[in-house]
């Protein structure tokens, strides 16, 4: 842990997926199907934890969904994917869930809002749900939203506040109702009898420094595992760059056990984004390594030619390709660091602090591109065929290093 020792002290199974105390910082994600359409979730599913999501949360919102439920997780199961699926649950939980024994018994994980679990009787809904939960072994995540914060709480609040001599910033006492219903509803549910191991908070909001001021306070008032995300980051680099912004102030201070990066995405877009931007952030952190990374530089007027560009992204995409085979069959490679560099101001040296990287010819440079693998110059790559054979040298590496029969899958040049 780079950052010191994380602060929670308590463990949740959710599945088999462990979120809490010292256990790796979870990825998880959430469909944006509608989740009675059974193939269309079970493939969206499907994606989401082939592309790294340890748990994926689908909404639960009216009785065909609720009922689509058990199809779902049998249908992954029947096609070996044994993801944990997570009800999200509003206004109507605690019917569905009575309604639906089955559904109960599929989902690892209930998501209940505080702010949506009824007006005023609020607390017998929430105490029902909990009930299922505990009938079924099953944890639940207490999820506060800015969005829909409890109003009565916020209002009693805000009320209490303005007659005092000297009232606090309105901001303050907001955040402040947040935190009350996620933990008054914690203490609810263990009065109701759950376990204190079965329970994860979180409370979202969508501006990063009140991300930040909430979690922080949340975190030194409990030692529940905290779920940890922007809600409603938005779209594209202003979802991603704002969702980086707040979870890396926290996950550097040890805050985050779970966590998801809430993009918007474009029409027909990739909903595993939101996956890649999760696992990058963690990785970035130096807290958890998920797929090899590549170094490469901006280029800058040495670079006039597009020839660098495309070489980073080939093999950034050359990469991700291999994967999902070399995951499994090469133990560690997710350490690995690849330079991918414009020119020799930079290239050597940066390719030396990988384990292999290539520094391309600037404009005006001699066309040649050196190699240097572990810190050493290995060969010296020239010619129209610079990708592909560094490709090969890349493959080469992987198998020495990483492989178990450490051999050589082929050469290219002399030196190699
Ligand atoms: S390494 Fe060379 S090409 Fe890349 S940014 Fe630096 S000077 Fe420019």
């Amino acid at each position: 842990m780079p950052f010191g020792p994380r602060r929670r002290t308590v463990t949740t199974l959710v599945g088999d997926i462990a979120v809490g105390s010292d256990h790796p910082v979870v990825v998880q994600s959430m469909t944006n199907t509608d989740t009675a359409d059974v193939p269309g979730t079970v493939a969206q599913v499907a994606a989401l934890a082939a592309a790294g999501s340890q748990l994926v949360r689908v909404t639960v919102n009216n009785d065909a969904s609720a009922a689509a439920v058990p199809a779902i997780v049998e249908r992954l199961a029947s096609v070996g994917i044994d993801v944990p699926i997570v009800g999200d649950f509003h206004y109507n939980g605690h019917l569905l869930l009575a309604k639906y024994p089955e559904t109960a018994r599929a989902l690892a994980k209930y998501r209940i809002n505080p702010g949506n679990v009824g007006g005023k009787r609020r607390d017998e809904h929430f105490r029902t749900i909990v009930q299922i939960a505990i009938d079924n072994a099953k944890p639940v995540r207490i999820g506060v939203n800015w969005g829909s914060l409890d109003q009565d709480l916020l209002t009693s609040m805000m009320d209490e506040n303005a007659a005092r001599p000297d009232p606090a910033d309105a901001r303050d006492i907001y955040i402040e109702a947040m935190l009350e219903s996620a933990l008054r509803s914690a203490t609810l549910a263990e009065e109701t009898g759950l376990a204190h191991d079965r329970i994860i908070i979180s409370a979202k909001v969508s501006g990063v420094n009140d991300l930040v001021d909430v979690y922080r306070l949340l975190a030194a008032r409990c030692d529940y595992p905290l779920h940890l995300g922007l809600t409603e980051a938005g779209l594209g680099m202003k979802g991603i760059v704002s969702s980086t912004a707040g979870l890396s102030i926290l996950l550097s201070e040890g805050i985050g056990d779970t966590i998801r990066v809430s993009l918007t995405p474009k029409p027909g877009g990739d909903r595993t984004e939101e996956v890649l931007v999760a696992q990058q952030i963690l990785q970035s952190l130096g807290l958890r390594s998920f797929t090899p990374q590549v170094t490469s530089c901006p280029g800058c007027g040495r670079t006039t030619s597009t020839f660098f560009q495309h070489m980073a992204e080939d093999i950034q995409t050359y990469l991700r390709e291999q994967m999902p085979v070399w995951r499994a069959t090469y133990p560690g490679v997710v350490e690995m660091k690849v330079a991918v560099m414009g020119c020799i101001v930079n290239g050597p040296g940066e390719s030396k602090h990988a384990n292999i990287g290539i520094s391309l010819p600037g404009t005006f440079e001699d066309p040649k591109a050196p190699v240097y693998v572990d810190g050493k110059l290995a060969v010296t790559l020239k010619g129209d065929n610079i990708v592909p054979e560094f490709l090969i040298l890349l493959d080469n590496y992987v198998e020495r290093t990483y492989g178990t029969n450490r051999g050589v899958i082929g050469s290219v040049t002399a030196g190699v």
